[in-house]
């Protein structure tokens, strides 16, 4: 079968694809249009937490189905009720609300964080947020975001009926943002991961928040340390200030705890879960403290929002993950990948790897990532799949089940085209 034969302009051209179309997924593989096997590391990115197409989920689903699809988010159903007991007890943070991608999830995460604000705190609304960070690609996510290339950093342009309004927000130098879909949602000034006196600059009368990802994962696996986490959490508390994390990345076992944040030993107001708990379906959630958990009636919701066809699959990758043996296995599997990963940056003079868990990062010192990408894709008679977050760096998000030999398999694929790429 020819990929023109599927119309791929139907499609609105957001995102430079390649010329490929799959058709099966099983595991760690994926399946083309042609029949071409590849060994898939990039996982929907982060998401498919048992790999594509599982058991479980396919049996949880076709239970699900025949029973209650959607009933309607004014309602209660038995399942979204039991997901949302179990995240719960799971997290320490006992109101979740339940949602359908991380974007939405933060999306209400920053909401929540005002509405706390506007309540208990004279009406603050700015959340501090990070350069580099990534919360997703609503207007506010965007803006809360770092993300670089979305805003330009530059000093607020003169008024003018034409220019841009910089609503994006100071940073820790000052600058206001001026960049794409202006104007960004206001409030949210960046500080620096890592480095506790960018944050303490921003803080003022309106600040009522603080967000950000335990390990920023599409700036390239960049962890915020424990120390300051802990940190984060003690100038909160002194400010009186609210712990946002966006876990959508970091959680549902990604970095070998079902939670990041419990590894650091910071424990958050507000958590936002996205990608993983839903193993590849649209599953997320928006997770908060009893006292922080403001909302009023009609405050928040979404026809999706609690759909007991996704709340299924949710159940039974916790019924999985949540699993203290499960957990063990990922972070074994982690670091086996690990010394996989510094073995090739020792033989072939990369700057180094890093990451947590399955959440990996290989630094190749030089901006070859597009071109690993491209080529790994390529190999014959199978293919593999990679990504490149940034130019110099490869990111990996295999299934949290990944059997060792699909570990050893990429390290012999790296190692071959690291030898031709360099
Ligand atoms: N937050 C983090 C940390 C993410 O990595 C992502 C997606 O990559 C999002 C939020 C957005 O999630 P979604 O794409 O499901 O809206």
């Amino acid at each position: 079968m020819k990929i023109d034969q599927f119309e791929t302009d139907a499609l609105m051209d957001v995102a430079a694809r390649p010329p490929v179309v799959f058709v099966e997924g099983r595991g760690s593989w994926l399946v083309d249009h042609t029949g071409r096997r590849y060994l898939d590391f990039v996982q929907g990115w982060a998401v498919n937490a048992l790999g594509h197409c599982p058991p479980e989920i396919a049996s949880a689903l076709a239970a699900q189905a025949q029973r209650l699809v959607s009933p309607s988010p004014a309602f209660f159903n038995d399942t979204a009720l039991a997901l949302a007991r179990r995240l719960a007890r799971l997290s320490g943070l006992s109101r979740v609300f339940l949602a359908s991608s991380g974007a939405e999830a933060n999306e209400g995460a920053i909401k929540l964080a005002r509405k706390w604000g506007s309540l208990h705190k004279g009406g603050a609304y700015e959340i501090v947020t990070f350069a580099d960070g990534f919360h997703g690609r609503t207007l506010a996510t965007m803006s809360a975001s770092g993300k670089a290339g979305w805003n330009r950093s530059g000093r607020r342009a003169a008024p003018g009926p034409l220019r841009a309004p910089a609503g994006g927000g100071r940073e820790a130098n000052g600058d206001e943002h001026i960049g794409l879909f202006e104007p960004k949602v206001p409030g949210f000034p960046k500080a620096r991961l890592n480095d506790l006196d960018s944050v303490r600059a921003l803080i003022g009368p309106r600040t009522a928040a603080v967000m950000l990802e335990p390990i920023q994962g599409e700036a390239g696996v960049v962890p915020a340390t424990g120390a300051f986490l802990r940190a984060l959490r003690a100038l909160c508390d002194e400010h009186g200030l609210l712990l946002v994390l966006d876990e959508v990345q970091t959680g549902v076992g990604r970095t070998g705890s079902l939670f990041a944040f419990e590894q650091a030993g910071a424990t958050p107001d507000i958590m936002t879960l996205g990608k993983g708990l839903g193993g590849g379906v649209p599953l997320a959630a928006l997770l908060a403290k009893e006292q922080v958990a403001c909302f009023a009636h009609g405050d928040q919701g979404g026809t999706y929002c609690g759909n007991p066809l996704m709340a299924a699959v949710g159940n039974a990758v916790l019924d999985v993950v949540a699993q203290p043996q499960f957990l063990a296995g990922v972070a074994e599997r982690g670091a086996y990948l690990q010394q996989h990963l510094q073995r090739l940056a020792g033989r072939h003079g990369l700057a180094g790897e890093r990451g947590s868990g399955l959440l990996r990062a290989l630094d190749l010192g030089a901006p070859i990532g597009p071109a690993l990408v491209d080529a790994a894709r390529e190999l014959r008679p199978e293919g593999l799949l990679l990504n490149s977050p940034r130019p110099h760096l490869l990111r990996f998000m295999p299934r949290l089940n990944v059997p060792l030999e699909d570990i050893d398999r990429l390290a012999a694929l790296l190692d071959e085209l690291l030898a031709q790429v360099r």
